[in-house]
């Protein structure tokens, strides 16, 4: 399994789900950018702990835990920001965007890996944002709105500049993240008390 799989499997999950339809069309014309591969802890996990998923998304659980040892896995916070064991417990890839394994200025995807009993805690980015479960649950928080609790399957959505935090159940949190709009090339900052 390769790169090129994980993104067909993301691409045939986001054009069969109405939430990530409706909020941001899958981008076409994308490139390959070869970028090379850089390890995390939460990849090694991942490639020793397939991660279920349900009918829909079980395909790109797999082709990820597949393809975990060839991504360019990053890590955007310092451990003064949020702490070695949070560090030691989430990863993420930009599979599509300017930075992505596949390269477009027009949209920004991403999976990203947090690890069981994790806070993440509040923050903010300008891009407004989707959350698509892929396995696991997670309470999600957003400054305005009630909290929400999203499991395979679920979404839950951010507004531009509209700070938000999550926690994870008992169980690793898989999710596929759609940036849209102003900001894109952005990265996401902790918030400041
Ligand atoms: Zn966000």
């Amino acid at each position: 399994m390769s790169l090129a799989a994980l993104l067909n499997a993301v691409r045939a999950l986001h054009e069969s789900t109405p939430a990530l339809q409706d909020f941001a069309p899958f981008p076409k014309g994308l490139r390959a950018a070869n970028l090379p591969p850089m390890p995390c802890r939460a990849a090694s996990l991942l490639a020793q702990n397939p991660l279920p998923g349900n009918r829909q998304t079980q395909p790109v659980t797999a082709a990820l835990c597949a393809a975990a040892g060839q991504a360019e896995w990053r890590q955007t916070y310092s451990e003064a920001e949020v702490g070695a064991a949070f560090l030691a417990n989430y990863g993420y890839l930009e599979l599509y965007g300017p930075s992505g394994h596949f390269h477009t200025n027009t949209a920004r995807g991403y999976i990203g890996y947090w690890g069981p009993g994790l806070r993440y805690d509040w923050h903010l980015h300008e891009a407004e944002e989707l959350y698509a479960c892929l396995s696991g649950a997670a309470e999600f928080q957003a400054r305005g709105v009630p909290d929400k609790t999203i499991s395979t399957g679920g979404t839950a959505e951010h507004a531009c500049n509209q700070p938000h935090a999550m926690t994870t159940t008992d169980q690793p949190f898989l999710a596929y993240v759609v940036w849209r709009g102003a900001g894109l090339a952005g990265l996401p900052q902790m918030e400041v008390a």
